[in-house]
């Protein structure tokens, strides 16, 4: 391999890391690390490289995949069809590609589109049997999520019996959000009560309805529209998407106000209306949605693993500010890494006061050329730390002043060492560093233990109690009761607390270390790979980076870790005090005929239930699918199978009956 393409390939598994690591924060914990535009932008990288270099796609690529997970802590509920992501768009140039693409596609002029508000929540499908709500589950990866049908019972606009005259069999789809002035109050009283706020609407929606009391989300006064049917019963069709939002209604499911349908000229108004009124919404958009509004024509336009063909988000762009530059702090972060953060004039963003804003580091700070007192721009988008991305105006007078990068540790004043393009405080004694970590250790991200907040850290810390994570395993009740405000009651359950975490897998372990570049899925990857800290301590940089989603950056911070002297001794330590690492648990999955396939199952079987079969084949590691694609392996075919053999005909894809598919999983064992 030439270096240039040696250089690509490396690129490519980088980005394809970053995006899975972005997914899990966003989908799985809600708390998305980099705001929705960058995320978009790696993205677009991402199906470049692709589209240039079709040899290096993986088969997993994110780019073509729908992005959520589906939680284990809820059980499974498989989406037939599956349902899908959206494409995006950000100019009229792709528009017109966008509609060029259609009309090609149809070989047809004239095409007619509806127009939709982008809600920004969560998608979730409700299935009603009989007129009455059977399930609610989340969208997960597109073809499995989660079920929470319970909790969506729960929602007042999404209805448990349906008025009218209802099909035998109906699934909708829609979207779960959460208005802005619920997300206040909500905030506000986790503010009371010294809970952790959620950072926007789309995150509170999704901890609220992925969690597992009814309660709670009755309490949350979460909102529903609908946009979309699964399956449907074949008594009353609906021809395009203006019929649905006429039909929905009728039978008490809740759609959105503000829709239409037209032609390009018509879609563009809609565009620029919401993109200058959005402010008059009381709830979170962030776009539009296009839609060729003919089911018969959708259906001969198809769609990918991803998206349909036929549909596009119209995204906004991010939201912006211009402010100024008060001052800048240099914060040590838990690694040591030193962050220039910028102190502003308050500005209204988007309805939320922004004080502080990240300047990344000191090579963005050199790249914008930004001195104290400027006029700077500021984006707030997917509401995550908001960041300075221009200067506009620079203050030339006596208040404009450099920022100079900080040579010695704004903490500990030892000298900070440059790495690429960050600045480092090395010094393992550090302050600032070491309480970071501590916190880290018990927060959620870390051990997770419950009643171990970031002030008992502190406050353990400040009487020396608490120096090195190794201690959290040799604190008694008697310590903590030396502690002001310090019952006998909290002492007990900060100690059960801390106890309840004295055995931990090998995955959880490692993500609590605080290893630079290593978090919860990543720390699940390698440990899956490991199962054992024995075998973890014996991994070579090159055998880490063997292992799927690691990449050179995530191997060569874990290996740095593991291979400290320091850090080993503090390894040992924490288990001569108590902890015990356990192997992680690997589910394998039996190698068989069905590993590695992708089924289609249809019709009806004799021996189980269309659920049954699927199930059987995820267990075997084969995958499922609602509909049929250039991917499919294997139809099985019941009795009535309909369409679907055609299409499979069509596809040359391999077509088994029953017994067939029996033998296959009986017999077949490798
Ligand atoms: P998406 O949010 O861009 O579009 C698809 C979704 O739009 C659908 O699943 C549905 O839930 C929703 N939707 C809202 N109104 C709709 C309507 N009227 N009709 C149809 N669908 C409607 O796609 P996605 O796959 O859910 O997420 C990808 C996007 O999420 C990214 O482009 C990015 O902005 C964001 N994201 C951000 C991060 C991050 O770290 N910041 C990580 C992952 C994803």
């Amino acid at each position: 391999m030439t270096k240039k393409k040696k250089d690509i390939a490396l690129r490519y598994q980088e980005l394809c890391d970053l995006i899975n690591r972005y997914n899990f924060h966003y989908y799985e914990l809600n708390a998305p690390l980099v705001d929705d535009a960058e995320y978009d932008r790696l993205m677009r990288d991402l199906t470049d490289m692709e589209r240039k270099h079709p040899g290096i796609r993986r088969e997993d690529s994110p780019a073509a995949r729908v992005g959520g997970y589906a939680s284990a802590t809820f059980s499974e509920v498989t989406h037939d069809p599956p349902m899908l992501s959206l494409g995006n768009i950000f100019t009229d140039e792709e528009l017109l590609d966008f509609e060029t693409r259609c009309r090609k596609g149809v070989g047809g002029e004239g095409l007619r589109y509806s127009m939709e508000l982008k809600y920004d929540g969560l998608a979730v499908e409700v299935v009603y049997e009989k007129g009455r709500l059977k399930q609610g589950s989340t969208r997960g990866n597109g073809e499995v999520g989660e079920d929470v049908t319970r909790n969506l019972a729960e929602i007042k606009k999404v209805p448990r019996t349906l008025s009218g005259a209802a099909p035998e069999y109906l699934s909708v789809r829609g979207e779960v959000f959460m208005r802005r002035d619920e997300f206040e109050r909500l905030n506000n009283a986790r503010l009371e009560k010294g809970e952790p706020v959620f950072a926007n609407p789309r995150n509170a929606a999704s901890g609220s309805l992925r969690q597992l009391d009814p309660g709670v989300t009755r309490e949350r006064g979460l909102d529903a529209v609908f946009y979309a049917t699964g399956r449907v019963s074949a008594d009353r069709p609906i021809p395009d998407q203006m019929a649905l939002f006429h039909t929905l209604p009728e039978l008490g499911i809740p759609v959105s106000r503000h829709v239409g349908v037209g032609t390009l000229e018509d879609i563009r108004r809609f565009y620029e209306y919401w993109l200058e009124n959005r402010h008059t919404l009381d709830f979170d958009i962030d776009g539009i949605v296009i839609k060729v509004n003919y089911f018969g024509i959708r259906d001969r336009l198809g769609a990918t693993s991803k998206a349909p063909r036929w549909a596009v988000a119209w995204k906004f762009p991010a939201r912006e500010a211009v402010t100024e530059l008060e001052s800048v702090d240099f914060q040590v972060g838990r690694t040591g890494i030193v962050t220039p953060v910028a102190n502003l004039r308050p500005i209204n963003i988007g309805g939320v006061i922004v004080k502080r804003a990240t300047l990344h580091n000191f090579r963005e700070v050199e790249r914008l050329g930004v001195r104290i007192g400027d006029k700077i721009k500021i984006i707030r988008a997917g509401d995550v730390i908001p960041k300075v991305v221009d200067v506009i105006k620079h203050e030339n007078g006596a208040r404009g002043g450099a920022i100079i990068p900080p040579e010695r540790c704004p903490s500990c004043g030892e000298a900070l060492q440059r790495e690429e393009i960050y600045l480092r405080c090395v010094n393992p004694e550090c302050e600032s560093k070491r309480l970071k970590s501590l916190k880290f250790f018990v927060s959620k991200d870390g051990m997770d233990i419950e009643f171990f907040g970031p002030e008992l850290v502190q406050r353990l810390y400040s009487a020396g109690r608490l120096y090195t994570i190794a201690d959290f395993y040799k604190i008694t009740k008697e310590m903590l009761l030396e502690m002001e405000r310090m019952g006998d009651k909290l002492a007990d359950k900060v100690i059960d607390s801390i106890n309840a975490r004295r055995r931990v897998p090998l995955s959880r372990f490692l993500q609590s270390l605080g290893i630079r570049n290593v978090g919860g899925h990543v720390a699940g990857v390698i440990a899956e790979h490991a199962v054992s800290l024995k075998k973890l301590f014996d991994l070579s940089l090159d055998g880490l980076m063997k292992i799927r989603e690691v990449g050179p950056g995530v191997a060569d911070s874990v290996h740095g870790f593991l291979h400290d002297e320091e850090n080993r001794k503090l390894i040992h330590e924490m288990i001569s005090s108590g902890l015990v690492v356990e192997d992680e648990k690997v589910e394998r999955t039996v190698k068989s005929a069905v590993s590695g396939k992708t089924f289609v199952v249809t019709g009806t079987l004799a021996r189980f239930s269309r659920k049954e079969a699927e199930e059987i084949i995820k267990k075997m590691g084969g995958r499922t699918a609602g509909s049929l694609s250039g991917r499919t392996d294997f139809v099985v075919a019941g009795e009535s199978p309909g369409s679907k053999l055609d299409r499979a005909r069509e596809l040359g894809v391999t077509v088994i009956d029953e017994k067939e598919f029996i033998a296959m999983i009986e017999g077949a064992h490798e």
